[in-house]
């Protein structure tokens, strides 16, 4: 508990909370600077998505507080940050609160920072690597190419909420968030919009987990191929010429092999 001595008189001094990128689920995959947060860490608030070999990594007696829902990978719930995290931060005690991928992509990472701050509970932001790259590299689709995608777009395919309207660039590469429940509307939506029905797409499913998935079509036939393969949440679309730039190799080594 951090406690500071006003003319002796005790006053606690609020905690920090850690807002902390977990990666897309390989604890490999986890910064240096999360890696020694966790594993140090007192208190864990963490979401659905973190991985239990992440969630695994922190000392048994941290307290763990679970923030969010099951759902179809990221459920729209309640934008408050956890009662019991501002709690234990006005109680003078740091908080690590992990989020899957990025905390600052999809991940309301902004929400709490907001809330936080109103609440005068000094915050640090550690980045983690976005599901979007993370599956990217673990499907080995390139998500820029000289020869065919000049920008990369991160775009969510669920509205957040009624009434809004999401806009995606007809041109680039497209990677799509929260994708998975509305596939079909969404590839007729992108060819609809301008994108033609032969623009190769891949649905990247439970990427860098042991369980991970990639289902390549193009826009025409993602939507049936991925209900045909029962592939599971979380998930992504990626849609662009750069799918079908996929390099293909029998040799995934997941670790660095080591001389001697
Ligand atoms: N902050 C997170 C995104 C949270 S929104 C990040 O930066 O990655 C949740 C969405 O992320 C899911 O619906 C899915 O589209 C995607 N996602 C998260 N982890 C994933 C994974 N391991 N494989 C594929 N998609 C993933």
């Amino acid at each position: 508990m951090n406690r500071a001595s006003n003319e002796g008189v005790h006053v606690v001094q609020r905690g920090k909370v850690w807002l902390v990128g977990a990666g897309p689920g390989d604890p490999e995959l986890l910064t240096m600077r999360a890696h020694e947060l966790l594993v140090n860490a007192d208190i864990v608030a963490y979401d659905e998505l973190v991985s239990p070999a992440i969630l695994g990594l922190a000392p048994r007696k941290a307290e763990r507080i679970a923030v969010g829902r099951r759902g179809n990978g990221c459920r729209h719930h309640d934008a408050r940050i956890h009662p019991l995290v501002v709690q234990r931060a006005l109680e003078g005690r740091d908080v690590v609160r992990l989020k899957g991928g990025d905390p600052l992509v999809f991940g309301r990472g902004g929400e709490e920072a907001e809330e936080l701050a109103a609440a005068r509970i000094p915050f640090g932001v550690v980045p983690g690597i976005s599901a979007a790259l993370g599956a990217a590299a673990s499907a080995r689709i390139p998500l820029t190419h000289r020869d065919c995608a000049s920008s990369v777009t991160l775009a969510t395919g669920h509205p957040a909420g009624t009434g809004t309207v999401l806009r995606w660039p007809a041109d680039g590469t497209l990677v799509l968030y929260m994708a998975l429940g509305r596939l079909a509307e969404t590839c007729a939506r992108l060819v609809a919009e301008g994108r033609p029905a032969t623009t190769p797409a891949a649905i990247v499913s439970r990427a860098t987990l042991p369980d991970e998935r990639v289902v390549v079509g193009t826009l025409a036939d993602i939507a049936p191929r991925a209900q045909e393969a029962r592939v599971q949440p979380p998930a992504l679309l990626i849609v662009g010429e750069v799918v079908a730039r996929r390099v293909e190799s029998s040799a995934a080594p997941r670790a660095i092999r080591r001389a001697g």
